[in-house]
């Protein structure tokens, strides 16, 4: 199982799959008005607020209906990470607004949606971009932390830009991952109508 970790690890960070997603248009959008209106369900009504906070961080306020970047996500000189992060923000006010129904952890299921959206935007690239920064930083997973450990979350993320995009992706996870499925789910569980 370590062998097929690192070889969809090495994959990813190849880069072989994001030189075959559509260029990403530049520069950054500090606003994200394409994001958030990929984001506007029915019934949905988000806020996005910059605000300094002393860490690289963001956060959706559920009593608020608002998301907070903080100023310090301005560091980042990987683009895809900061849509990415205002992307899976975004995905936590859908699910808390629509109360969506998920199995397993609110944050994988927020990491799907966003990876859901952006990917429904032509975002192939920031997908992979953030799939190459969790690999590369590694962070161990913590049984007690919602939020899926680096490695994890980077081949998911990966694997669901890299399947979308028609790769035969036989080393990436059966289900995590595979684009065709998230579509599925996510069609379902968020009409539009
Ligand atoms: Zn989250």
């Amino acid at each position: 199982m370590r062998g097929l970790g690192a070889a969809v690890a090495a994959w990813v960070l190849s880069g072989a799959v994001a030189a075959a997603a559509p260029a990403e248009e530049a520069p950054l959008d500090y606003s994200f008005a394409a994001i958030r209106a990929a984001f506007a369900y029915p019934g949905v009504d988000t806020s996005v607020t910059w605000l300094p906070c002393g860490e690289v961080n963001a956060f959706y306020s559920p009593a608020e209906q608002r998301v907070i970047l903080c100023a310090e996500l301005l560091t980042q000189e990987n683009v895809g990470y900061i849509e990415f992060v205002v992307a899976h923000e975004l995905a936590h006010g859908v699910i808390h607004q629509r109360a969506v129904t998920y199995t397993g952890s609110e944050e994988d299921a927020a990491d799907e949606l966003a990876a859901y959206i952006l990917i429904g935007m032509g975002k192939q690239r920031a997908v992979m971009q953030v799939a190459s920064m969790y690999l590369k930083r590694g962070r161990d997973e913590t049984p007690w932390d919602d939020h899926a450990g680096d490695r994890r979350r980077g081949v998911t993320l990966g694997c669901l830009a890299a399947t979308s995009l028609g790769y035969d992706a036989p080393f990436c996870p059966s289900t995590a991952g595979d684009w065709q499925r998230a579509n599925r789910t996510w069609t379902l569980l968020l009409p539009t109508e």
